[in-house]
């Protein structure tokens, strides 16, 4: 995984090989079927071994070839995770993504893209067919914990970990999960514990790099009683870092009870490899 806050994968060493022992090839992932679940989010259904799929997520670093090339010059992995790119042109980039739903049994990831407009990523991911192929560099865990009250907050871009955390969620659990999307045509069905409020926010023509939906609507939330709760955010840059600075300071929660990552950044590709 490539979070902004923490330091990207280090770029190369030229001249490592496929003999030399110290890396390994990345995983490929193959397209086996596209739809579009709403209009700026494409589901990509991708197939790999049972092991493969069952280790892939639920983050994933994955590694973008141009559309249509289907023999990419795929970097290799270091034994320490870094990735070892090859010397020249490659034409990969290297982006986080989250595994929808994984299926080991079928051999089988989901994963969803958002169709922004620009970019490595949202540009493969607009024109994939089935045989188009992906590679996998890393997989981490999405940073929830398990908590008696719940707040989840993320934009389109994190609607597909909000949903695993919700599915992974006890059924007594209670909370708010405030989803920002375009408008009602973008919101999706999620199932969640009863006690957890599903609050969609429009951004109604607003540009996803100019709202302050999410920061606005956790500064109007009060703190719920008591130490057993958890918050989950995820969404463009700046406004995580606001929301982060709101729950450390007026809810005072500690270290342990949120976990915050910038998953987009207005203005500026994710990751130097790319
Ligand atoms: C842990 C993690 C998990 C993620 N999971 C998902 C996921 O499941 N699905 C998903 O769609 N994204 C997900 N993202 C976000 C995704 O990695 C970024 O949106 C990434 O920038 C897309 O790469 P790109 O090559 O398309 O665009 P980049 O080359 O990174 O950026 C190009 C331009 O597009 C803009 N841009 C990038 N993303 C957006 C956006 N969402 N809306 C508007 N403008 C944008 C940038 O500001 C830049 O100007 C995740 C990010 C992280 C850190």
């Amino acid at each position: 995984m490539a979070p902004i806050e923490e330091p990207a994968p280090t770029a190369a060493e030229p001249g490592a090989g496929a003999a030399d022992p110290a890396v390994r090839p990345v995983d490929v992932l193959r397209v086996t079927s596209v739809q579009d679940v709403t209009r700026a989010v494409r589901r990509v259904t991708l197939t790999a071994s049972a092991a493969v799929v069952a280790a892939c997520g639920p983050t994933m670093s994955l590694l973008v070839p141009r559309p249509d090339d289907r023999s990419p010059r795929w970097p290799q992995v270091a034994r320490d995770g870094r990735i070892v790119w090859p010397q020249g042109s490659h034409g990969v980039a290297l982006r986080s993504y989250t595994a929808r739903r994984q299926d080991p049994s079928a051999g089988e990831i989901d994963v969803d893209f958002v169709l922004h407009g620009d970019g490595p990523a949202a540009s493969w991911a607009a024109s994939a067919q089935p045989g188009a192929v992906l590679g996998l560099a890393s997989a981490a865990p999405l940073g929830a914990s398990p908590a008696g009250w719940l707040l989840l907050a993320g934009d389109e871009t994190a609607l597909p970990a909000i949903s695993r955390i919700l599915a992974a969620a006890a059924p007594d659990t209670r909370g708010v999960a405030l989803l920002e999307v375009a408008g009602p045509q973008e919101e999706q069905p999620l199932a969640a514990p009863a006690g957890v409020e599903l609050r969609w926010l429009h951004r109604a023509g607003t540009a996803p790099e100019a709202s302050t939906l999410l920061v606005d609507a956790v500064a109007a939330l009060s703190r719920p009683p008591g130490e057993d709760l958890f918050a989950w955010v995820g969404a463009e840059s700046a406004v995580v870092r606001a929301v982060r600075a709101d729950l450390r300071g007026r809810w005072g929660l500690r270290r342990g009870q949120h976990h915050a990552i910038g998953y987009w950044r207005a203005g500026r590709a994710m990751s130097p490899a790319g």
